[in-house]
């Protein structure tokens, strides 16, 4: 498996910029396609982005800087775009973002296809573009339908990629390049994943962004209680098959969620590798 890449967030303390510098010397090891670097919504990690941006990029690595819509103006945007431009990045992830309880999503784009027509309008063909997909629906799309029509939208206006919000059911991700591509979608459809680094945090993430977590783990993870060897051990094992299943079928790439950390991402990577 030689398409893989890794996402990171940018770090918010001094030592998570010390620690994030040497968890990427350890990810460059695997050879990655690139490393994208997350956007906060409204642009509260404007700043933060934009420094990672630059670690990860000046350490020698390919970076895809993530933008999203929630309180972008075109303005805003376009002074981004240059900057990146300028500094020979070559492909961005662009997002809807979601919108902070509280806040009041002023700005120009409403959705991810807003923004990729603006980026193709602004810099024509520089940036690869890459756009978000839900195999397990997008927990504000009105039906998997409509979700997909959405996708078919964002390659249409001149997304090149889409990689998926993370899962844990492979056959939910095979239904779903099935879907796409019975409705015209053929951009490739890399494969988002997310090593278990702490279990009850995933969980929460995940309720929160409508993936599912499979019952008979969270039921194991549940009887192993603070065990965390034993916790580590069975996510290893549940993520590296899944993994697996999801290259022999067919998958045409990996996106890691790293979380900042490298040892899971590693150990899966190694073993999938170590497959004859
Ligand atoms: C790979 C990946 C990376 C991410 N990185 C970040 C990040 O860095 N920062 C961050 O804040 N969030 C990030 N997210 C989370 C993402 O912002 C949320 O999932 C958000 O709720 C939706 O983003 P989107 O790009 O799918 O938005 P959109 O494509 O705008 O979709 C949002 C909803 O609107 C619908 N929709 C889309 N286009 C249209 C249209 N033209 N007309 C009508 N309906 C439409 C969709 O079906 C969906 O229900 C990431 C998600 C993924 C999968």
């Amino acid at each position: 498996m030689n398409n893989i890449s890794f996402e990171f967030f940018p770090p918010n303390t001094p030592e998570g910029e010390v620690k994030l510098r040497a968890v990427t010397q350890d990810l460059m090891a695997l050879a990655p396609k690139y490393f994208s670097v997350t956007y906060g919504a409204g642009g509260s990690t404007r700043d933060k982005t934009l420094a990672t941006v630059k670690a990860v990029a000046d350490a020698g690595n390919d970076v895809a800087p993530h933008l999203s819509c929630v309180g972008a103006t075109k303005e805003s945007v376009r002074e981004l775009l240059h900057l990146y431009r300028d500094q020979g990045i070559k492909r961005m992830v662009a997002l809807g973002g979601d919108v902070p309880s509280g806040m009041v999503a002023a700005g120009d784009f409403r959705y991810a296809t807003d923004l990729v027509s603006f980026i193709r309008e602004e810099t024509g063909d520089h940036f690869a573009l890459n756009v978000a997909a839900y195999p397990e629906v997008h927990p504000r799309a009105a039906t998997a339908k409509a979700d997909l029509a959405a996708l078919k939208l964002k390659q249409t206006l001149g997304a090149d990629v889409a990689v998926t919000q993370f899962f844990y059911n492979a056959d939910a991700y095979f239904a779903f390049v099935d879907a796409a591509l019975a409705e015209g979608i053929t951009m490739p459809i890399i494969a988002g994943v997310m090593p278990l680094h702490s279990y009850s945090k995933v969980a929460r993430f995940a309720e929160m962004c409508g993936a599912e977590m499979p019952r008979w783990l969270n039921k194991r993870m549940a009887d192993f209680g603070d065990d965390s060897d034993s916790v580590r051990a069975l996510g290893l094992d549940v993520v590296s098959a899944m993994c697996e299943r999801l290259i022999a079928g067919g998958a045409p790439g990996i996106h890691f969620y790293t979380m900042n950390q490298s040892a899971l991402t590693k150990e899966i990577v190694t073993r999938l590798r170590n497959k004859p």
